[in-house]
């Protein structure tokens, strides 16, 4: 049913031109023509988790989207971008992070349709764990989605590419809901699939992932950019992963892509796929989230089940670069954050540990505690 076919470049800078020039050969190359696109209602779903400079690796770069318009351009089509950040989803936040993100200078360029309509509608789908998702309306109506994402790391999933990317067409605050609703960490992964995999099933999804500068660390927001060099394209996000995962030698670790494995939906291994053009070098010392310290899916699974293993789960806590601004406190899926005596306190009794604090947090300020055990079984395979 899916594709095993991902195109790979190497590409090292953020120049349109160059990355116009390489998506344009990623689409005749895996057969990404006129006729997808003629008459459909074409959704571009960057990354735009929060008003983030490009330079911080935490967005998609303005450069990207811009070679994608360019070439979208030559088809004739005026997409519409649309993203659901962190936070409450509203037309003013939507401004200040396309804005902030630096996307619409390039959308204007190219006649791009920005949204900023903040209904939903409730798409159902006989998934593995989900029947249904609530879908910012852009994306219920949109005919091809083509999912332009940072590969990151991240300290919730471990990895951010392409299907963790769709998280975001999940309105709003509806996201935090999503995390108190499936607090098991395998349980959470099974849902971004179920929802990567309903998207897949009803339109065509383009996966386009720019590695070119990645982020790592305690991604999605709080990690370092990391100079890797490549772009991906795939009709298949699952596919890609499995490509991004090896990439950033994570491999065996990102439990969505372990869920892809065990469902079909890519192959067992990256040695499996058809990649056209460049083959990818492995980084080395790809910095892992605090959350992980280079866990396996296993001993990370374990510790999120139950009340024994959630003791010894990481522990958020807020530092001395906490300004009280009261977004992780207007995040917490779990309402477990109070602003006291101008610094963030965490009351970790009732924390799930979906660490939205820290993904949403303006300043880095919070950091994450392993206790000894954690750091023990770390490195268990
Ligand atoms: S920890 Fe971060 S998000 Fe929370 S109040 Fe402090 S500065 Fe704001
Ligand atoms: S304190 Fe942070 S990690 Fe814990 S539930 Fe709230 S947002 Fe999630």
């Amino acid at each position: 049913m899916f594709s095993n076919t991902v195109a790979v470049s190497a590409q090292r800078e953020y120049d349109a031109d160059k990355i116009a020039y390489i998506i344009a050969n990623h689409f005749v190359s895996l057969g990404i023509g006129a006729s997808l696109f003629e008459g459909k209602k074409v959704v571009i779903k960057p990354n735009l988790v929060m008003k983030k400079s490009p330079d911080a690796a935490a967005t998609t770069h303005p450069a990207m989207l811009e070679g994608l318009l360019k070439v979208l351009n030559g088809f004739g089509v005026k997409p519409t971008i649309a993203e659901s950040p962190g936070g409450v989803y509203s037309a003013a936040r939507l401004d200040g992070v396309y804005r902030g993100c630096g996307i619409d200078k390039p959308s204007e360029k190219y006649g791009a349709v920005l949204n900023y309509d903040v209904d939903a509608e409730r798409v159902d789908f006989d998934g593995e764990l989900v029947k249904s998702f609530n879908i910012i309306k852009p994306i219920a109506d949109a005919d091809v989605i083509i999912d332009i994402c940072r590969l990151k790391s991240h300290s919730l999933t471990t990895m951010s590419a392409a299907v963790k990317n769709l998280f975001g067409t999940v309105p709003g605050i509806e996201k935090f809901e999503a995390h108190a609703a499936y607090p098991d960490y395998a349980d959470f992964n099974r849902m971004l699939c179920d929802l990567c995999l309903m998207h897949c099933t009803k339109k065509s999804v383009i996966a386009i992932t720019d590695a070119i500068v990645c982020m790592e660390g305690n991604g999605p927001t709080a990690g370092s950019p990391k100079e890797i060099g490549y772009i991906l394209t795939s009709k298949n996000p699952f596919a890609s992963d499995l490509l991004a995962e090896r990439i950033i030698g994570f491999e065996g670790k990102v439990p969505s892509v372990e869920i892809s494995r065990r469902r079909g939906l890519c192959p067992q291994s990256a040695d499996e796929l058809e990649i056209l053009g460049d083959i990818p070098q492995t980084a080395e010392n790809f910095a892992q989230p605090d959350t992980s310290g280079g866990g396996s899916v296993k001993a990370l699974t374990f510790f999120s089940r139950g009340k024994i293993g959630r003791l010894f789960m990481p522990k958020p806590y807020a530092t001395s670069d906490c300004r009280a601004c009261g977004e992780c406190v207007r995040s917490c899926p779990k309402k477990t954050i109070t602003l006291q005596n101008g610094k963030a306190r965490i009351n970790v009794s009732n924390c799930i540990r979906c660490f939205c604090c820290q993904e949403l947090c303006p300043f880095k300020a919070i950091k994450i505690k392993r206790n000894f055990i954690t750091r023990l079984v770390g490195n268990i395979k």
